[in-house]
């Protein structure tokens, strides 16, 4: 995808996307709950300045925008593509059987610091579609460093 192009879909993706997170932002500091003294530590060890806005609401789906076409692409690509958590500015989405992984939760932390540099949901959203768009989801370097910064929380499955 020539950059142009690139620039074009973001720039028709950035106001469905950006007013999809401000949904689930505000639904998640209404359900959430805060993080505790031990997970506001984390959340200042990857950067978060505010750390008491932040909100986590466990659900047993994670929701995801265009759903159903996830549905389809998952359908023909067979592998399950449901995420296990989701930042939305200051709130945090995490799958319900994933609560005893800390990586999952540090992972969504440092997007929540990605949001603050960025300035908001949607500076940071123009960056991630924009780096999604050019190197792919697993590449991009917002997901690199959400993966890099998860690393020492990582905990065998069951401890
Ligand atoms: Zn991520």
């Amino acid at each position: 995808m020539s950059p142009t192009l690139r620039k074009t879909v973001v720039k028709i993706l950035l106001p469905f996307a950006t007013s999809w997170v401000a949904r689930q932002e505000r639904k998640i500091m209404r359900d959430g709950s805060e993080l505790s003294a031990e997970e506001k530590d984390w959340a200042r060890g990857v950067g978060v300045h505010d750390v008491d806005r932040i909100r986590i609401a466990y659900q047993r789906v994670v929701p995801m925008p265009f759903s159903s076409l996830a549905r389809v692409v998952s359908y023909f690509k067979k592998c399950p593509i449901s995420p296990i958590g989701l930042a939305a500015h200051y709130g945090i989405y995490l799958a319900e059987d994933c609560r005893s992984d800390p990586s999952l939760l540090v992972h969504e932390l440092t997007h929540v610091a990605q949001y603050e540099r960025l300035g908001g949901i949607r500076g940071f959203l123009a960056q991630y579609l924009d780096q999604w768009l050019r190197d792919g989801y697993w590449e991009s370097q917002m997901e690199t460093e959400a993966r890099a910064a998860a690393v020492p929380y990582n905990r065998p499955p069951g401890s």
